[in-house]
This record gives structure tokens, C-alpha cells and sequence, in this order.
């Protein structure tokens, strides 16, 4: 079989979408089911869809595109700020998107007027992560300015948080987001249908907190990919934590000295962490490299250790094992290393379900 390979089980991220779903509507929040990591996999986006998902999120126009293209109607939301040069497109294909600059709105208003569509934006408001974000005291402000233009449609406020500095989603910010919504709807007389209080990280806080405030939605990628929350990547209870299998094939194989010969200096990569042992190991090469995934991100399912790593190779210390040339070995991804994988040309995707492959 071809290789590098993921297989992807979509029952186990079926499974898991529907339990996430379920678990989150006896709190009052739905689901939007983010499929940046699988570059809008229509199967895929069908799977969570038919696990009860409310809409799909992706962050780039690309995935979207392909999505429409491929017959799925359901509502679509661009969850990185669109760029101005893409805002035609934006307005096309994604029902809504996520925005904090005014003169992107404005864009995306004359685009959908030009398009005769209309096109609904989700605030994001900064609560102390420093990605995306209107200040909150900018807040009134731009929803003041933004009212009335044409063909958009305003749907809520969002934030993201623990994606970029690790902030983790809490009573306290979560607290700011739902008196930041009451403010506003006061102040306009408006009403929004859509609080956004983040990713897959507020799952902890949604799950062990007895009140969700105004929060009402959750935009969720690795929960539901990986079964795991993302601030201590602990696996959620009753989900699947193996949905995805990266192989890779064995192409050298022989007995080493654990340490380098000669004058070392920097490798292909920056310095290295230096190998532990002495003496001689068995070290095998896979076929598989930095082109490939994200080699620190891999859990070996075999009881071998990756020792190093370059553009085209893993190292493998394999211990006990056997690992005959042409023989291949298995790794869980975590969220770095399936995004990798499932972005390199050279690594092959098999889809199936219930042990049926799909393509
Ligand atoms: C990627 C992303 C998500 C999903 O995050 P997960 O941790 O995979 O659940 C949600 N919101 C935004 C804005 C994102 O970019």
C-alpha cells in the first residue's frame, strides 16, 4: 500500500462529533463543526453534518470553495478575518464570517451588494490571548459604524482564546463576553443570535461550569478530530482518541552507535537534542519526514522511540522490535502532525467507515 498513508476513520469522528453535539445542546450550545484540518474534506464535512453539527467553519475560502462545490448547503463560516482581496469570494461561498476591521466589512458589504447576496459577520472581541480581536472598549464603536451597511447582517460576538498564548476559556473571560452582549444589545436595541465563546479548549469550562452565561455556540476542530480537549490534551471521556493512524515504510535498517562520529555542529534542522544512550541500537529509517508531518507530534503505536528527524527521514531507535525493510510502522498524529500530514502533497489520505473505504 501507498505511503506515507493516514487512514482516517470517519465512524470513530462521527461518533465523536455526535457526542459532542449532544453533551454541549443540554447546555444550549450548538456545534460548529471546523474542518480547516481535514482542507474541507466534503466526506468528512457530510460525517459531522449528519452528527448533528449546527454549520461548518473553516479558515481558509480554499476549503469552502470546495465544500460548495461539492453540494454541501449547510452554513458555512470563514473563521480566520478575511482578506479584502478575497472578499468577492468570501461572500460567495461562506454564509458568514469572522471579522474585527471595520474596512473589511465595508469590502465585504460592497461585495455582497455587488453580488446581490447578503453576508452575515461575527465580532471577535480580544479577551487577553492576543490573536484575533476588537479591543472590547472598541467594541460599541465599530458595531455603531457597522449597522446599516448594506446587504451584512450582524450575528454575534466571538472570541478565540488558548490558541495562540494558552489563555484558558474561564468563568472570568467567558463572564466579560456575556456582559459585553448585554451592553451592546442594550445600547442598540439589538439582539444577537449568536455568542461564540470559542474552540475546542472552552470544552472544559462548558462541561464543569454550572451557568453558560449568554454563551450559545462553540466552533470545535480537534475535539472532534482527535478526542481530545487542547489545553492539557487530555482525552475526553467516551470519545475516540484514534481516528487517525499515520503509516510510514522502513527503508534502512541496521545496527548503530547511538552516538555521532566525528565533529558536531549544527544538522539540517538547528541544533540537535543529542542522543541519550551508548552503545549500539538498532536504528531503522522510515520514508517519512518534516515534508511530511511534524515528527515531535507523533506517538509511535509500536513500543519504538523517534531519536531524530529531517526533511525525508525519521529516526527510530526500535528498541526489542523487528522492522524489516519494506515493513511499515504506525503513529498517532497529535494536532501538529495531522494538520502536517493532511496539508503534504506526499502523504495519501484513505478515508473509510466501519472498515469500508470510501475512495
Ligand atoms: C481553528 C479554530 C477553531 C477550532 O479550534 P480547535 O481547537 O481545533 O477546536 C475555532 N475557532 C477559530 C477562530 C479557529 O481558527
Amino acid at each position: 500500500m501507498t505511503s506515507p498513508r493516514l487512514e482516517i476513520d470517519l465512524a470513530k469522528i462521527g461518533h465523536n462529533a455526535q457526542l459532542l453535539v449532544c453533551e454541549l445542546a443540554k447546555k444550549n450550545i450548538a456545534v460548529s463543526g471546523v474542518t480547516k484540518a481535514m482542507l474541507g474534506n466534503p466526506e468528512f464535512a457530510k460525517t459531522i453534518l449528519a452528527a448533528g453539527v449546527s454549520g461548518l467553519a473553516d479558515s481558509r475560502i480554499e476549503n469552502i470553495e470546495t465544500m460548495r462545490l461539492a453540494g454541501i448547503k449547510s452554513p458555512i463560516s470563514l473563521i480566520r478575518s478575511p482578506m479584502i482581496s478575497q472578499a468577492a469570494r468570501v461572500v460567495k461561498s461562506a454564509t458568514q464570517s469572522l471579522n474585527t476591521e471595520l474596512v473589511t466589512i465595508v469590502a465585504l458589504s460592497q461585495a455582497a451588494r455587488a453580488n446581490n447576496v447578503e453576508h452575515g459577520i461575527l465580532l471577535m472581541v480580544e479577551l487577553g490571548d492576543l490573536r484575533e480581536g476588537i479591543m472590547p472598549c472598541d467594541l460599541e464603536g465599530v458595531v455603531g459604524k457597522m449597522l446599516g451597511l448594506p446587504n451584512i447582517r450582524l450575528d454575534g460576538i466571538g472570541t478565540n482564546l488558548a490558541c495562540q498564548n494558552g489563555v484558558v476559556p474561564d468563568v472570568d473571560n467567558m463572564g466579560a463576553l456575556s456582559a459585553l452582549v448585554t451592553q451592546i444589545e442594550l445600547k442598540y436595541e439589538i439582539k444577537f443570535p449568536v455568542v461564540s465563546g470559542g474552540n475546542s479548549a472552552n470544552l472544559t469550562w462548558a462541561f464543569g461550569s454550572k451557568t453558560m452565561g449568554r454563551i450559545n455556540h462553540l466552533r470545535l476542530g480537534e475535539s472532534i478530530l482527535l478526542g481530545r480537549e487542547p489545553l492539557y490534551r487530555e482525552p475526553i471521556d467516551q470519545l475516540f482518541t484514534d481516528a487517525f493512524v499515520l503509516f510510514a515504510e522502513v527503508i534502512e535498517s541496521k545496527t548503530k552507535p547511538t552516538q555521532p562520529c566525528g565533529t558536531t555542529a549544527q544538522s539540517a534542522f538547528g541544533a540537535m537534542k543529542g542522543r541519550q544512550k551508548t552503545g549500539d541500537i538498532g536504528q531503522t529509517l522510515l520514508a517519512m519526514g518534516n515534508m511530511d508531518t511534524d515528527p515531535q507530534g507523533l506517538l509511535p503505536i509500536q513500543n519504538v522511540e523517534i531519536i531524530g528527524a529531517s526533511s525525508d527521514h525519521i529516526v527510530i531507535d526500535v528498541r526489542e522490535q523487528s522492522a524489516p525493510v519494506g515493513s511499515e510502522m504506525a503513529f498517532q498524529p497529535n494536532c501538529s502532525a495531522l494538520i502536517r500530514s493532511m496539508a503534504s502533497p506526499y502523504v495519501a489520505k484513505h478515508y473509510h467507515r466501519d472498515g469500508v473505504a470510501l475512495q
